[in-house]
């Protein structure tokens, strides 16, 4: 899961959310359609209205997805109106002992915000402040503050609740963003080499699931190795050793276009994939390596006056049909030949059969 998906995470809990609520203003209007108070005549067009908004607004949401939580708001609002007429005409026929039928419905009315609203203090309030307005003007003053107190205290304890639900979910969210620019800091750092920051590996085997099929020319695989490396370690220290291998590194990456990859393949030993290129063009590339490479003057560790000197050999080879395998291999055979050709030297690999 990663940032995003904790946002759909969320988007489809708010997508349950008004589901909820709508199956729960149907199951309360049909049962208020079925069980008649005090049989007076149950069906107002409001309420005859609730059940088939309902109806068209799952469909809605079942089949096209948005902005839930304003979506939430809308049928909050449009059945709060629905619930306040409903109460309206309903309560034309019971005048005038309609004290008891109001509480009741208020709080009914209320019950369902608290059970499916919770989330959403906005939703809350358009659903049940309509039929809150209607009772109170309704009640002519028998029960002012009763009213008042069942309507206002949930509305500010879910404001509370909101506030604290709002803090929690950014604060989540937050921490899974950052988690995962972390996960994708550290999974970039391991496929670097940490001596040279060219590719390791690993950032070879991430590029090559990225390679397609060569637009003009071909791709073509480098192999180069520095020439006699262990004497170089053993005359001068590993220390210089490291030093010379981060010039070497510097000094390929900079003869190549910054689109080739460039990665330590091995310990003295580096790879450069370069794409989209003729043979001609390859094999110019490998030779201007050899050339920078041999012409790097290193300080010396105790004498930064004097310098030191290492040359590579390069195999080269065409990248055929995207298997890379195949060509490493060419390309270390043509190695081999350089190295037996006296070192410092390219050599292409010989075309496959
Ligand atoms: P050749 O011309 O045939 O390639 O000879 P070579 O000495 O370069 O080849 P060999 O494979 O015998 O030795 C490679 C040397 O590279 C051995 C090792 O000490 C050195 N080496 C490999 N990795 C590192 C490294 O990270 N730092 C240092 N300083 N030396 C390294
Ligand atoms: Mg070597
Ligand atoms: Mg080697």
């Amino acid at each position: 899961m990663n940032a995003r998906s904790y946002q759909e995470l969320l988007n489809s809990k708010h997508r349950l959310a008004i589901l909820l609520f709508l199956l729960m203003n149907i199951a309360s209007s049909l049962f208020t359609l079925l069980m008649p108070l005090r049989n007076t005549p149950a069906i107002t067009p409001p309420l005859f209205g609730i059940p088939l908004f309902c109806l068209a607004a799952l469909l809605f949401t079942l089949r096209s997805p948005g902005n839930y939580i304003k979506r939430l708001e809308y049928f909050s609002g449009v059945l709060g109106l629905l619930w306040a007429g409903h109460i309206y005409m309903k309560s034309q026929y019971l005048l005038p002992n309609v004290q008891n039928y109001l509480i009741i419905s208020l709080f009914s009315i209320f019950f369902i915000s608290a059970i499916t609203l919770t989330d959403n203090v906005i939703a809350f309030c358009l659903h049940a402040v309509p039929s809150a307005l209607i009772i109170l003007l309704l009640d002519n003053q028998h029960n002012t503050l009763r009213i008042l107190f069942i309507s206002v205290l949930p509305i500010i304890a879910f404001s509370i609740h909101h506030l604290m639900l709002k803090r929690s979910e950014s604060f989540t969210y937050a921490l899974v963003a950052r988690l995962y620019e972390e996960r994708d800091k550290l999974s970039n750092l391991s496929m670097l080499d940490p001596l040279t920051g060219l590719y390791n590996r690993r950032g070879l085997e991430n590029k090559l699931t990225l390679l397609t099929t060569p637009q003009s020319g071909l791709h073509f695989v480098l192999l180069l190795d520095i020439d006699r490396f262990k004497a170089y370690n053993d005359h001068y220290g590993h220390t210089m050793g490291d030093q010379a291998l981060v010039k070497v590194a510097c000094a390929i990456r900079d003869a190549v276009r910054s689109r080739d990859i460039v990665v330590r393949y091995g310990g003295e030993e580096f790879l450069v994939l370069l794409t989209n290129v003729s043979k001609e063009y390859a094999a110019q590339q490998a030779e201007q390596i050899r050339l920078r490479v041999q012409a790097l003057a290193i300080p010396h560790g105790f004498n930064q006056l004097s310098a030191t000197y290492v040359t590579l050999s390069a195999g080269i080879s065409p990248l055929e049909q995207l298997d890379v395998d195949s060509a490493i291999r060419a390309a270390d055979s043509a190695l081999y030949q350089a190295k037996n050709n006296g070192r410092n030297s390219v050599r292409l690999a010989t075309a496959r059969p």
